[in-house]
């Protein structure tokens, strides 16, 4: 049982999409990738901490064989996506003619998974795709190709199923957004 309101910190949030929607939207999306990438063996990169869960959950419905990464990226400061990305563990994998694709807990601004594509295209990877749990299509602020997205949201702050506010929230197994 898990309720329907969490209070962090200071801040109350409701619930807005439940763990069976969650899944329904995981499972579409591997579905689309098994199928797109039959015959080859993408490398999936997550960026922690916030994709850890969406990383697990759509992993554990990959079909093909596959590889899994991780680079630790921020750029959120409470509710408000900063435009200042840090890199706090570096990207170790050879991605060298890899199909690559980015695991994002959510896209906002789209500032965070750019500067990670920019580096990316500096290498000579294969190809590169981003696939994010959420996306919140209003808010973007550069033109990306977000191939794959599981769901998209108007620009309310959510918590939850690995995203946080500040530092709370991540085990969550619903999304929940900010009451106002
Ligand atoms: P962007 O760089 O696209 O603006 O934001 C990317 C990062 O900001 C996400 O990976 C996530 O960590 C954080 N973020 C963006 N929107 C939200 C939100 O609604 N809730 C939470 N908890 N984090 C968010
Ligand atoms: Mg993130
Ligand atoms: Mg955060």
């Amino acid at each position: 049982m898990s309720s329907s309101t969490v209070k962090l910190h200071d801040k109350e949030f409701a619930v807005y999409l439940q763990e069976e929607e969650i899944r329904q939207a995981i499972l579409s999306l591997a579905f689309r990738i098994n199928q797109e990438y039959a015959g080859k063996t993408p490398l999936f990169l997550a960026v922690l901490n916030g994709s850890f869960m969406f990383a697990g959950d759509l992993l554990k419905e990959i079909t093909v064989p596959c590889e899994i990464s991780f680079i630790k990226l921020a750029s959120y400061q409470n509710t408000q996506s900063t435009g200042n990305v840090k890199e706090l563990v570096g990207l170790n994998e050879d991605v060298t003619n890899r199909h690559v694709i980015i695991l994002e807990d959510i896209v906002d601004t789209g500032h965070t998974v750019s500067v990670l594509l920019k580096k990316l295209q500096t290498l000579a990877t294969t190809s590169v795709e981003i696939a994010c749990m959420l996306l919140k299509p209003a808010c973007l602020q550069h033109p990306l190709e977000i191939k794959y997205a599981a769901l998209s949201i108007p620009n309310d702050f959510v918590v939850g199923y690995g995203l946080d506010y500040n530092g709370l929230g991540r085990n969550l197994r619903h999304i929940y957004k900010l009451k106002s």
